[in-house]
């Protein structure tokens, strides 16, 4: 089943010099390939849209300054069960939980600056990837 998710790199990882780091753990899955990369800063307006979800939550408003804070690497990656695979190399939203050998595990202490965003479903990656990526995908 080839898919395709929408990655993001956040602000954390790109000041603490992780990009390649990431970006390598992702191109070691046999298969998968990456069709889209950019840095880029991104505003309130994509960051509401893409985090609306959470909207009214307690760590909303924390959540969107510190994704505004500095460039992100927006990432699409497709191939066999990307969404599934790229949650699973992440890890679980709280670093601390996180197995270690996933890359919020092994690089990652609180929860809000955990390194990585992934699509969680089909229908996430479907309407993110049209947010970061219009017309595009
Ligand atoms: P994800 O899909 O694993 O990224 O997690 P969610 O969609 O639940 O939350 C989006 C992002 O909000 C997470 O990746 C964290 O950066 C942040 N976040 C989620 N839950 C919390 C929380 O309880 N506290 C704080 N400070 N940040 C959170
Ligand atoms: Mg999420």
């Amino acid at each position: 089943m080839t898919q395709r998710t929408l990655v993001l790199l956040k602000p954390d990882a790109v000041r603490r010099g992780l990009i390649g780091e990431i970006i390598s753990r992702i191109e070691r899955k046999a298969g998968w390939t990456i069709s889209a990369l950019e840095l880029r800063t991104l505003d309130q307006d994509t960051l509401e849209q893409h985090y609306g979800e959470h909207k009214g939550k307690p760590f909303y408003e924390p959540l969107v300054d510190f994704m505004a804070s500095g460039p992100v690497v927006a990432l699409v990656v497709e191939g066999e069960r990307v969404i599934e695979g790229l949650r699973a190399l992440a890890g679980p939203t709280d670093p601390i939980a996180a197995a270690p050998g996933s890359i919020r595990g092994d690089y990652g202490v609180i929860v809000r600056e955990n390194l990585i965003h992934a699509s969680d479903s089909e229908e996430s990656a479907e309407r993110e990837l049209k947010i970061f990526f219009p017309g595009r995908f």
